[in-house]
């Protein structure tokens, strides 16, 4: 049998990724860089990611559940796997039994873990106020006689220039020093780029892996790694006067030539690139009109006269610039990347 043609694509830059990893590992000087592969590498496909960053010497490894870990575990080697979400009374027969750690986030997973006498992380809220045991817990004594491999906390708002960062650094290196843990973390992408300060022993980045941007810092030295290409089904001609796609977002004030390609929101190209969003062929910039619907996208292509049925065109999917153009944050445009694509790894 012959298979079907897939008429929208994924390219994975793998050795992007490896690059990305090399540099944020370099910027955190002496510590251990990391990665986190949670929501399937943030959708890139995290066993690939996984191959790519052991090659380039990554040994840390973060998911969120033990679903990921379990479905993770056969292509991590050697290497340590965290799983950020600590343990559920429902967990604890398979993560027993597991290689992966839990990061302990509250006193009742701390009670949980300790019957097993094996090893773990820990989480400790220092400002976020998302998961973690509060310093206070820890200073009464809850992590006693646990093995505790890596204590973590989590920055809030890295992205931002704002006090409660350094806040939050402070408020960590105060508690590390007390609790007998053999590695401190706090850093992902955006933490990387604020220095060596907020290293510690062990990084641990994801967006920016991945081609995000996390910080101006990065801008120049983190290379994008996804690329969607897709398949133009149809070209037309639109007069002054005419709508085009749902509702007529978009009325033409002359006329047109557009083109309508093979994407739509149902492959994570989501109703925010409406009439922002934007196609290219080389330089040749072909904006997104009216609505984006499911399997369905509008470009103008006036500028491309050669353009016809069954063209490739290169979606922008720049991290920043669309997210900029979408609304959506760049954590979302990779993680919302649907299963329609025929996917390549380069
Ligand atoms: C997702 C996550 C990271 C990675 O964060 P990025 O902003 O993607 O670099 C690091 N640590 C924890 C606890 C996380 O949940």
């Amino acid at each position: 049998m012959t298979r079907p043609h897939i008429p929208l694509r994924l390219t994975i830059d793998t050795g992007a990724i490896a690059d990305n990893w090399r540099w944020l590992a370099r910027t955190g000087g002496g510590a251990a860089c990391g990665a986190a592969l949670k929501a399937n590498g943030y959708g890139t496909g995290a066993p690939q990611a996984a191959r790519a960053l052991i090659g380039a010497g990554c040994r840390d490894f973060f998911v969120a559940t033990w679903a990921e870990a379990d479905a993770l575990l056969p292509h991590l080697g050697e290497a340590r796997l965290s799983v950020l979400h600590g343990v559920a009374e429902e967990d604890m027969a398979y993560a027993a039994a597991s290689p992966a750690r839990p990061v302990l986030n509250t006193a009742a997973q701390v009670r949980r873990w300790r019957g097993t006498g094996r090893p773990c992380d820990v989480m400790v809220d220092t400002g976020m106020n998302r998961l973690g045991l509060s310093r206070e817990e820890i200073a009464g004594g809850i992590l006693d006689g646990l093995a505790v491999d890596t204590l973590m906390s989590h920055l809030a708002s890295a992205d931002e220039d704002v006090p409660v960062t350094a806040a939050q650094l402070s408020a960590f290196r105060e508690l590390g020093g007390h609790v007998g843990a053999a590695r401190l973390s706090l850093a992902n992408s955006a933490g990387i780029c604020l220095g060596a300060d907020y290293a510690f022993d062990l990084t641990r980045p994801g967006l920016a892996l991945y081609g995000g941007i996390p910080r101006r810092e990065a801008i120049g030295h983190i290379r994008p790694v996804v690329l969607v290409e897709v398949q133009v089904i149809q070209r037309r001609r639109v007069e002054a006067g005419e709508g085009v796609g749902y509702n007529h977002l978009f009325v033409a004030t002359r006329p047109h030539e557009l083109a309508v390609l093979n994407i739509g929101y149902a492959d994570g190209y989501l109703r925010g690139f409406s009439g922002t969003g934007r196609a290219r062929i080389g330089d040749v910039i072909l904006p997104v009109i009216g609505r984006v619907s499911m399997d369905l996208t509008a470009i103008l292509v006036d500028a491309a006269p050669q353009l016809g049925e069954g063209d490739w065109v290169e979606i922008d999917f720049d991290l920043p610039a669309a997210s900029a153009q979408s609304g959506l944050s760049q954590y979302e445009l990779l993680t919302n990347i649907g299963a329609r694509y025929e996917r390549r790894y380069v």
